[in-house]
């Protein structure tokens, strides 16, 4: 193996369970979610991260609506 195939490997974000690597040598994203790894070109995880974004915002959109349509469902059944 050469030189320039040896990853350099920097740690982005680690979190239990979920850690970000950054490889110089190959610039590749690696992503381990628990026993699983994943490797992404740099591109990707922005993509990546914009989806992730996204999805927490309409997730939360989606509670909040659920929320207060129980919350009316709610008045409806029992007024005071
Ligand atoms: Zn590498």
């Amino acid at each position: 193996m050469s030189e320039e195939s040896m990853c350099k490997k920097t740690l982005l974000s680690g979190q239990a369970g979920f850690r970000v690597h950054y490889c110089e040598t190959h610039r590749t994203i690696e992503l381990e979610i628990g026993a699983m790894s994943l490797r992404l070109d740099e591109d990707a995880l922005e993509v990546m991260s914009d989806a992730l974004d996204e999805s927490v915002s309409k997730l939360q959109a989606l509670h909040a609506t659920k929320g207060s349509f129980q919350a009316f469902m709610r008045q409806l059944n029992m007024p005071d």
